[in-house]
Parts: C-alpha cells; sequence; structure tokens
C-alpha cells in the first residue's frame, strides 16, 4: 500500500466494505470499525490528503465541506445534545491511518481532557 492509497482510499473505491452513510463528490462518510462511542462515523475527504498537515491553501473549501458534512451527519443521526468532532493529526495524536479524516462521536457524556 502507497501512503497514498490507504484503506480508505480502497473504502472509497468499495475494494473492501464499510458501512457507508453519506456521499457526495468530495467527500465520504462510513461507521468506524471500532466505535468509541454509540455513534462513531469518520468524514473523509476523496482527495487523498494524508493529515492536516498536509491540507494545502487549494483545500480550503474542501476543508469547510468536510466541517459542514460532519454537521449535517450528527443532524442526521439525532445528535441534538452534542457531539464530538475530532482530528488526529500524526502519530504524537493517535493517527493510525494516514488519510484525513473527521471522527464524529457522539451519544455518551464525552470527557475533557481527552487522553
Ligand atoms: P485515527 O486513529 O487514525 O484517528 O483513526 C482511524 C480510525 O479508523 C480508527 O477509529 C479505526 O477504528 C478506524 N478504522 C481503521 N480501519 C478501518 C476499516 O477498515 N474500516 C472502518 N470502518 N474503520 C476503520
Amino acid at each position: 500500500m502507497s501512503e497514498q492509497d490507504t484503506l480508505f482510499s480502497k473504502i472509497i473505491r468499495r475494494e473492501i466494505p464499510a458501512d457507508i452513510v453519506y456521499e457526495d463528490d468530495m467527500a465520504l462518510a462510513f461507521r468506524d470499525i471500532n466505535p468509541q462511542a454509540p455513534i462513531h462515523i469518520l468524514v473523509i475527504p476523496k482527495k487523498p490528503i494524508p493529515k492536516l498537515a498536509d491540507a494545502v491553501p487549494e483545500d480550503h473549501a474542501l476543508m469547510g465541506h468536510l466541517l459542514l458534512t460532519a454537521k449535517r451527519i450528527a443532524e442526521e443521526e439525532g445528535l441534538q445534545n452534542g457531539y464530538r468532532v475530532v482530528i488526529n493529526n500524526g502519530p504524537e495524536a493517535g493517527q493510525t491511518v494516514f488519510h484525513l479524516h473527521l471522527h464524529i462521536l457522539g451519544g455518551r457524556q464525552m470527557q475533557w481532557p481527552p487522553g
């Protein structure tokens, strides 16, 4: 697997299965295989940006789209009492899949600070 060809690229290409909840030209969202909350959904760009630190000014609209997509999905999932959106950037933040993704976590009381 090349740096540009992660598990998530394979999910975009339907080469491995996922429980997909949303898709458009720029983004895909699917349920996390190892959920950390009753609702745990990943929102990813179709463009294979490895991590937030690799985003460039031309990704401006895409970044906004990912956040608004997260908001839309949270509404559709009924998370009106709150939810958390997380981006792990790099190994020290716990990033394990190097295709940018937003975690939407909800359905339980969250703690702060995060671990
Ligand atoms: P990270 O730790 O990089 O921020 O998050 C990666 C997330 O991807 C983890 O929460 C992990 O459970 C999830 N994940 C890893 N492999 C797969 C997979 O094949 N399918 C799905 N749906 N989620 C995955």
